[in-house]
Protein backbone atom coordinates (compact mmCIF):
# COMPACT_ATOMS: atom_id res chain seq x y z
CA UNK A 1 0.00 0.00 0.00
CA UNK A 2 1.61 3.20 -1.23
CA UNK A 3 2.25 5.89 1.38
CA UNK A 4 -0.78 8.38 0.12
CA UNK A 5 -3.13 5.73 0.79
CA UNK A 6 -2.28 5.17 4.19
CA UNK A 7 -2.68 8.85 4.93
CA UNK A 8 -5.81 9.05 3.16
CA UNK A 9 -7.08 6.07 5.31
CA UNK A 10 -5.76 7.81 8.65
CA UNK A 11 -7.62 11.30 7.44
CA UNK A 12 -10.64 9.58 6.79
CA UNK A 13 -10.54 7.49 10.46
CA UNK A 14 -9.12 11.02 11.80
CA UNK A 15 -12.23 13.20 10.58
CA UNK A 16 -15.18 10.23 11.32
CA UNK A 17 -13.58 10.34 15.14
CA UNK A 18 -14.15 14.70 15.19
CA UNK A 19 -17.86 14.19 13.68
CA UNK A 20 -20.20 15.12 16.87
CA UNK A 21 -23.11 12.96 17.11
CA UNK A 22 -26.32 14.37 18.37
CA UNK A 23 -29.60 11.94 18.13
CA UNK A 24 -32.80 11.00 20.14
CA UNK A 25 -34.10 8.49 21.99
CA UNK A 26 -37.78 7.07 22.03
CA UNK A 27 -39.77 4.21 21.25
CA UNK A 28 -41.53 4.34 18.70
CA UNK A 29 -39.08 6.92 16.80
CA UNK A 30 -38.30 6.14 13.71
CA UNK A 31 -40.70 8.74 12.22
CA UNK A 32 -39.43 11.30 14.20
CA UNK A 33 -38.83 14.46 12.10
CA UNK A 34 -36.04 16.01 14.21
CA UNK A 35 -33.52 14.24 12.41
CA UNK A 36 -34.60 15.72 9.06
CA UNK A 37 -34.65 19.23 11.37
CA UNK A 38 -31.38 19.14 12.76
CA UNK A 39 -29.50 17.42 9.97
CA UNK A 40 -30.63 20.28 7.55
CA UNK A 41 -28.83 22.91 10.47
CA UNK A 42 -25.80 20.81 10.48
CA UNK A 43 -25.33 20.89 6.30
CA UNK A 44 -26.61 24.54 6.06
CA UNK A 45 -24.07 25.94 8.94
CA UNK A 46 -21.18 23.41 7.18
CA UNK A 47 -20.70 21.59 10.83
CA UNK A 48 -19.40 18.10 10.38
CA UNK A 49 -22.58 16.18 12.54
CA UNK A 50 -25.38 14.02 12.45
CA UNK A 51 -28.25 13.53 14.35
CA UNK A 52 -29.55 9.79 14.35
CA UNK A 53 -32.90 8.53 15.51
CA UNK A 54 -31.91 5.19 18.26
CA UNK A 55 -35.01 3.26 19.61
CA UNK A 56 -34.86 2.89 23.13
CA UNK A 57 -37.19 0.76 25.65
CA UNK A 58 -38.32 2.92 28.92
CA UNK A 59 -36.35 0.01 30.58
CA UNK A 60 -33.02 0.34 28.89
CA UNK A 61 -33.41 4.84 29.27
CA UNK A 62 -30.49 5.23 31.92
CA UNK A 63 -28.52 2.60 30.40
CA UNK A 64 -28.94 4.43 27.06
CA UNK A 65 -28.04 8.08 28.78
CA UNK A 66 -24.87 6.52 30.53
CA UNK A 67 -23.87 4.53 26.96
CA UNK A 68 -24.44 8.10 25.10
CA UNK A 69 -21.90 9.55 27.29
CA UNK A 70 -19.25 6.78 27.26
CA UNK A 71 -19.25 6.85 23.76
CA UNK A 72 -19.11 10.66 22.93
CA UNK A 73 -21.96 11.67 22.13
CA UNK A 74 -22.84 15.37 22.09
CA UNK A 75 -26.41 15.82 22.62
CA UNK A 76 -29.88 13.66 22.83
CA UNK A 77 -33.47 14.57 22.61
CA UNK A 78 -35.63 12.63 24.27
CA UNK A 79 -39.01 11.56 23.07
CA UNK A 80 -42.35 9.49 24.12
CA UNK A 81 -42.29 7.27 26.49
CA UNK A 82 -39.29 8.54 28.27
CA UNK A 83 -38.96 12.01 28.82
CA UNK A 84 -40.08 11.43 32.35
CA UNK A 85 -38.12 8.33 32.90
CA UNK A 86 -34.83 10.23 32.11
CA UNK A 87 -35.05 13.19 34.42
CA UNK A 88 -33.98 10.44 37.09
CA UNK A 89 -30.17 9.92 34.89
CA UNK A 90 -29.74 13.81 34.60
CA UNK A 91 -28.81 16.57 36.54
CA UNK A 92 -31.80 18.67 35.63
CA UNK A 93 -33.00 22.76 35.34
CA UNK A 94 -35.48 23.72 38.11
CA UNK A 95 -38.14 24.15 34.85
CA UNK A 96 -37.96 20.39 33.84
CA UNK A 97 -37.84 19.23 37.60
CA UNK A 98 -41.26 21.15 37.52
CA UNK A 99 -42.51 20.13 34.67
CA UNK A 100 -41.37 16.53 35.85
CA UNK A 101 -39.61 15.65 32.21
CA UNK A 102 -36.67 16.57 30.06
CA UNK A 103 -36.60 16.20 25.79
CA UNK A 104 -32.94 17.54 25.89
CA UNK A 105 -29.72 16.09 27.13
CA UNK A 106 -26.03 17.70 27.01
CA UNK A 107 -23.09 15.91 27.37
CA UNK A 108 -20.62 18.73 27.33
CA UNK A 109 -20.08 19.35 31.14
CA UNK A 110 -18.93 15.65 31.67
CA UNK A 111 -22.56 15.34 33.78
CA UNK A 112 -25.25 14.71 31.96
CA UNK A 113 -27.54 17.93 31.57
CA UNK A 114 -31.08 17.73 31.48
CA UNK A 115 -33.79 20.55 29.81
CA UNK A 116 -37.15 21.11 28.48
CA UNK A 117 -37.64 23.07 25.62
CA UNK A 118 -41.35 22.21 24.51
CA UNK A 119 -42.82 25.18 26.86
CA UNK A 120 -39.85 27.54 25.39
CA UNK A 121 -41.22 26.67 21.75
CA UNK A 122 -44.60 27.21 22.66
CA UNK A 123 -44.13 30.32 24.63
CA UNK A 124 -41.67 31.85 21.78
CA UNK A 125 -44.02 30.51 18.93
CA UNK A 126 -47.09 32.41 21.02
CA UNK A 127 -45.66 35.77 21.67
CA UNK A 128 -44.38 35.86 17.97
CA UNK A 129 -48.60 35.67 16.78
CA UNK A 130 -50.09 37.33 20.40
CA UNK A 131 -47.46 39.97 22.16
CA UNK A 132 -47.58 40.41 25.52
CA UNK A 133 -48.57 36.82 27.01
CA UNK A 134 -49.20 38.74 30.64
CA UNK A 135 -52.63 38.92 31.56
CA UNK A 136 -54.07 36.54 29.10
CA UNK A 137 -56.30 33.92 29.18
CA UNK A 138 -55.21 30.78 27.95
CA UNK A 139 -57.38 27.68 27.57
CA UNK A 140 -55.23 24.90 27.61
CA UNK A 141 -56.86 21.14 25.84
CA UNK A 142 -54.95 18.50 27.89
CA UNK A 143 -52.95 17.69 31.20
CA UNK A 144 -49.74 15.92 29.78
CA UNK A 145 -46.33 16.15 28.69
CA UNK A 146 -46.67 18.76 26.35
CA UNK A 147 -49.92 20.41 28.07
CA UNK A 148 -47.90 20.33 31.29
CA UNK A 149 -44.58 22.11 29.44
CA UNK A 150 -46.36 24.94 27.98
CA UNK A 151 -48.63 25.50 30.83
CA UNK A 152 -45.50 26.57 33.21
CA UNK A 153 -44.16 28.90 30.80
CA UNK A 154 -47.54 30.81 29.92
CA UNK A 155 -48.16 31.04 33.77
CA UNK A 156 -44.67 32.06 34.57
CA UNK A 157 -45.21 34.93 31.97
CA UNK A 158 -48.58 35.64 33.45
CA UNK A 159 -51.34 33.98 32.04
CA UNK A 160 -54.69 33.18 33.34
CA UNK A 161 -54.57 29.13 32.53
CA UNK A 162 -57.08 27.17 32.38
CA UNK A 163 -56.65 23.54 31.87
CA UNK A 164 -59.59 21.23 30.32
CA UNK A 165 -58.76 17.69 30.07
CA UNK A 166 -60.61 14.39 29.93
CA UNK A 167 -59.21 12.91 33.38
CA UNK A 168 -60.16 15.34 35.80
CA UNK A 169 -57.49 14.21 38.51
CA UNK A 170 -54.73 15.23 36.13
CA UNK A 171 -55.88 18.48 35.38
CA UNK A 172 -56.28 19.14 39.04
CA UNK A 173 -52.73 17.89 39.70
CA UNK A 174 -51.47 20.40 36.94
CA UNK A 175 -53.24 22.97 38.32
CA UNK A 176 -52.09 22.36 42.04
CA UNK A 177 -48.85 23.18 40.40
CA UNK A 178 -49.12 26.44 38.81
CA UNK A 179 -49.66 29.90 40.16
CA UNK A 180 -52.87 31.64 38.71
CA UNK A 181 -55.11 28.41 36.70
CA UNK A 182 -57.95 26.40 37.43
CA UNK A 183 -59.10 23.67 35.39
CA UNK A 184 -62.67 22.72 34.32
CA UNK A 185 -64.27 19.38 32.16
CA UNK A 186 -64.38 19.05 28.84
CA UNK A 187 -68.24 19.36 28.58
CA UNK A 188 -70.03 22.29 28.95
CA UNK A 189 -68.01 24.14 31.03
CA UNK A 190 -65.60 24.16 28.08
CA UNK A 191 -68.64 26.49 25.85
CA UNK A 192 -68.72 29.05 28.29
CA UNK A 193 -64.95 29.25 29.22
CA UNK A 194 -64.14 29.46 25.45
CA UNK A 195 -66.00 32.89 25.13
CA UNK A 196 -63.69 34.52 27.89
CA UNK A 197 -60.57 32.77 26.09
CA UNK A 198 -57.88 34.84 24.33
CA UNK A 199 -56.17 31.93 23.26
CA UNK A 200 -56.99 28.15 23.01
CA UNK A 201 -54.52 25.73 22.66
CA UNK A 202 -54.68 21.84 21.85
CA UNK A 203 -52.12 20.19 23.58
CA UNK A 204 -54.22 16.50 23.78
CA UNK A 205 -53.12 13.94 20.61
CA UNK A 206 -56.63 14.53 19.36
CA UNK A 207 -57.12 15.17 15.24
CA UNK A 208 -53.50 13.57 15.08
CA UNK A 209 -53.23 10.95 12.25
CA UNK A 210 -54.78 8.21 11.86
CA UNK A 211 -57.62 10.30 13.81
CA UNK A 212 -57.58 13.70 11.22
CA UNK A 213 -61.57 14.35 11.50
CA UNK A 214 -61.12 14.39 15.79
CA UNK A 215 -61.86 17.91 17.35
CA UNK A 216 -62.93 18.70 21.00
CA UNK A 217 -64.01 22.20 19.71
CA UNK A 218 -66.02 23.19 16.93
CA UNK A 219 -66.36 25.98 14.78
CA UNK A 220 -69.49 27.48 16.48
CA UNK A 221 -67.75 27.54 20.19
CA UNK A 222 -65.50 29.58 18.22
CA UNK A 223 -64.95 33.66 18.26
CA UNK A 224 -62.62 35.55 15.48
CA UNK A 225 -60.60 37.27 17.97
CA UNK A 226 -59.95 33.68 19.39
CA UNK A 227 -55.75 32.56 18.79
CA UNK A 228 -56.63 29.19 17.70
CA UNK A 229 -53.02 26.86 18.11
CA UNK A 230 -53.08 22.75 17.65
CA UNK A 231 -49.55 21.48 18.65
CA UNK A 232 -50.36 18.32 16.82
CA UNK A 233 -48.49 18.82 13.48
CA UNK A 234 -49.97 15.64 11.59
CA UNK A 235 -51.33 16.44 9.56
CA UNK A 236 -50.13 19.97 9.14
CA UNK A 237 -53.98 21.29 9.02
CA UNK A 238 -55.91 19.31 11.97
CA UNK A 239 -60.06 19.30 12.18
CA UNK A 240 -59.48 21.96 14.89
CA UNK A 241 -57.50 24.25 12.80
CA UNK A 242 -60.18 23.78 9.85
CA UNK A 243 -62.91 24.42 12.02
CA UNK A 244 -61.34 27.33 13.70
CA UNK A 245 -61.47 29.07 9.29
CA UNK A 246 -65.11 28.13 9.25
CA UNK A 247 -65.36 30.22 12.40
CA UNK A 248 -63.59 33.22 10.90
CA UNK A 249 -60.93 32.89 13.32
CA UNK A 250 -58.01 35.58 12.03
CA UNK A 251 -54.85 33.90 13.82
CA UNK A 252 -54.29 30.03 13.48
CA UNK A 253 -50.94 28.47 14.37
CA UNK A 254 -49.99 24.65 13.85
CA UNK A 255 -47.93 22.62 15.86
CA UNK A 256 -44.77 22.83 12.93
CA UNK A 257 -43.54 25.93 14.75
CA UNK A 258 -43.65 25.00 18.31
CA UNK A 259 -41.36 21.70 16.93
CA UNK A 260 -38.93 23.94 15.14
CA UNK A 261 -38.22 26.14 17.72
CA UNK A 262 -38.08 23.64 20.53
CA UNK A 263 -35.64 21.81 18.20
CA UNK A 264 -33.82 25.17 17.78
CA UNK A 265 -33.76 25.66 21.74
CA UNK A 266 -31.71 22.19 21.49
CA UNK A 267 -29.42 22.92 19.13
CA UNK A 268 -27.93 26.12 21.03
CA UNK A 269 -28.01 24.50 24.21
CA UNK A 270 -25.61 21.93 22.39
CA UNK A 271 -23.98 23.97 19.84
CA UNK A 272 -23.86 27.67 21.41
CA UNK A 273 -24.68 28.73 17.58
CA UNK A 274 -27.50 30.33 16.81
CA UNK A 275 -29.76 27.75 14.67
CA UNK A 276 -30.76 28.63 11.17
CA UNK A 277 -34.66 28.18 12.09
CA UNK A 278 -35.89 29.06 8.56
CA UNK A 279 -34.40 25.94 7.17
CA UNK A 280 -35.39 23.57 10.20
CA UNK A 281 -38.61 24.34 9.61
CA UNK A 282 -38.31 24.22 5.50
CA UNK A 283 -36.91 20.74 5.73
CA UNK A 284 -39.37 19.89 8.33
CA UNK A 285 -42.57 21.43 6.24
CA UNK A 286 -41.30 19.88 3.35
CA UNK A 287 -40.65 16.09 4.81
CA UNK A 288 -44.15 16.41 6.51
CA UNK A 289 -45.65 17.56 2.63
CA UNK A 290 -43.82 14.01 1.54
CA UNK A 291 -45.45 12.11 4.11
CA UNK A 292 -43.39 11.95 7.48
CA UNK A 293 -44.89 11.69 10.35
P1 LIG B 1 -49.47 12.64 26.56
O1 LIG B 1 -48.58 13.00 27.67
O2 LIG B 1 -49.73 11.20 26.25
O3 LIG B 1 -50.89 13.38 26.81
C1 LIG B 1 -51.99 13.15 25.96
C2 LIG B 1 -53.12 14.10 26.34
O4 LIG B 1 -54.18 13.93 25.37
C3 LIG B 1 -53.76 13.82 27.70
O5 LIG B 1 -54.18 15.04 28.28
C4 LIG B 1 -54.97 12.95 27.32
O6 LIG B 1 -56.04 13.03 28.27
C5 LIG B 1 -55.41 13.62 26.04
N1 LIG B 1 -56.22 12.75 25.19
C6 LIG B 1 -55.78 11.68 24.46
N2 LIG B 1 -56.82 11.14 23.79
C7 LIG B 1 -57.93 11.86 24.10
C8 LIG B 1 -59.30 11.80 23.73
N3 LIG B 1 -59.75 10.86 22.87
N4 LIG B 1 -60.16 12.71 24.24
C9 LIG B 1 -59.73 13.68 25.08
N5 LIG B 1 -58.43 13.80 25.48
C10 LIG B 1 -57.55 12.90 25.00
O7 LIG B 1 -48.95 13.25 25.16
P2 LIG B 1 -48.09 14.59 24.94
O8 LIG B 1 -46.66 14.26 24.93
O9 LIG B 1 -48.61 15.62 25.85
O10 LIG B 1 -48.47 14.94 23.40
C11 LIG B 1 -49.78 15.35 23.03
C12 LIG B 1 -49.80 15.68 21.54
O11 LIG B 1 -48.94 16.78 21.29
C13 LIG B 1 -49.28 14.55 20.64
O12 LIG B 1 -50.09 14.52 19.49
C14 LIG B 1 -47.87 14.99 20.27
O13 LIG B 1 -47.46 14.52 18.99
C15 LIG B 1 -48.03 16.51 20.23
N6 LIG B 1 -46.78 17.24 20.55
C16 LIG B 1 -46.36 18.20 19.67
C17 LIG B 1 -45.21 18.92 19.95
C18 LIG B 1 -44.74 19.97 18.98
O14 LIG B 1 -43.57 20.36 19.06
N7 LIG B 1 -45.57 20.47 18.08
C19 LIG B 1 -44.46 18.66 21.11
C20 LIG B 1 -44.93 17.68 22.02
C21 LIG B 1 -46.09 16.97 21.71
P3 LIG B 1 -56.08 12.04 29.57
O15 LIG B 1 -55.22 12.70 30.60
O16 LIG B 1 -57.49 11.98 29.92
O17 LIG B 1 -55.52 10.71 29.10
Amino acid sequence: MLLGDWERIFKTAYNRSMKKIYGIIGDPVAHSLSPVMHNAAFKKLGMDAIYLAFRVSPEEVGDAIRGAKSLGIAGLNVTIPLKEKALSFVDAEEVAKKIGAVNTIDFSSGTPAGYNTDGIGSLRILKEVVGEINGKNVLILGAGGAAKAISFYLDAEGARVTIANRTREKAAQLVSKLRNADFISLGVELEKRIEDSNILINATSVGMHPNEDATLVNAYLMHPDLVVFDIVYNPLETKLLREAKRAGVKKIVDGVKMLVYQGAASFKIWTKKEPPIETMENAVRDALSHGSS
